[in-house]
């Protein structure tokens, strides 16, 4: 049997990546990843020279017994995403279960993740939270909204910039506008900022100047 490594990679500094995750990748016998194009740059970057092969949300379904053979021959195959943890609102999971069921040893390394620096640098209680990664687009947003109304824990969501401004307004309308929020864009970026205020005042912001990067939105709980 071979083993099945989830590598995490940077989330935009080049450096976050772990010296055991460039070891994995090297030790790999093949390296799955979300975009390939996007992937070897980083590989080049780290000289790492294996082969790579696409698995996004996709084809995931079709490669998985694919995949599932290869490490059943022996091969040990490491997954990694465009950027953070695979299977953190990134592909993975399907592919983790499947090895499982088939008695393949999953590994998933310690390393970046946006998320957990986004938490801690919020200021807001970390001893518990709950990960809500994406609001669902359309079916389903509402219900999810509601149902997080009395949580007590500190919420974590993900946001895309052309969607923050709508998110942040219908958190305005589902928790009270003074409830506490950290807004964490461009991490370990160049332009890295991180927002602290309330919701009020985080739509206020995010209306006066053009939302850019990818968000973290840390909401304090009820
Ligand atoms: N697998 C990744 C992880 O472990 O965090 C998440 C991938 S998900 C497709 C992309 C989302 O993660 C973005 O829309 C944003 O919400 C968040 N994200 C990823 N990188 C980020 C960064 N550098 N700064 C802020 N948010 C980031």
């Amino acid at each position: 049997m071979g083993k099945l490594f989830l590598v995490p990679t940077p989330i935009g500094n080049l450096g976050d990546i772990t010296f055991r995750a460039v070891d994995t990748l090297n030790l790999s016998d093949l390296i799955l990843a979300e975009d390939t194009r996007t992937s070897s740059k980083l590989l080049n970057h780290y000289k790492i020279q294996k082969p790579i092969r696409s698995f996004h949300m996709h084809n995931e379904h079709r490669k998985l017994s694919e995949v599932i053979s290869k490490l059943k021959s022996g091969q040990t195959i490491a997954i990694i995403s465009d950027a953070g943890t695979p299977g953190i609102s990134d592909p993975g999971f399907l592919l983790v279960r499947e090895a499982l069921a088939n008695d393949i040893e999953v590994v998933c390394l310690p390393g970046p993740t946006a998320l957990i620096p986004a938490l801690i640098q919020s200021g807001l209680s970390a001893d518990r939270f709950v990960f809500e990664g994406f609001l669902p687009p359309k079916k389903g947003r509402n219900k999810r909204l509601e149902n997080l109304i009395g949580e007590t824990r500190t919420i974590i969501f993900y946001e895309s910039p052309h969607k923050i401004l709508k998110t942040l307004t219908q958190l305005v309308d589902f928790f009270e506008p003074e409830r506490r929020v950290s807004i964490s864009r461009e991490l370990s970026k160049m332009y890295e900022e991180t927002f602290r205020g309330n919701l009020g005042e985080a739509v206020e912001y995010f209306n006066q100047q053009t939302p850019k990067g990818e968000f973290v939105i840390c909401l304090a709980g009820a």
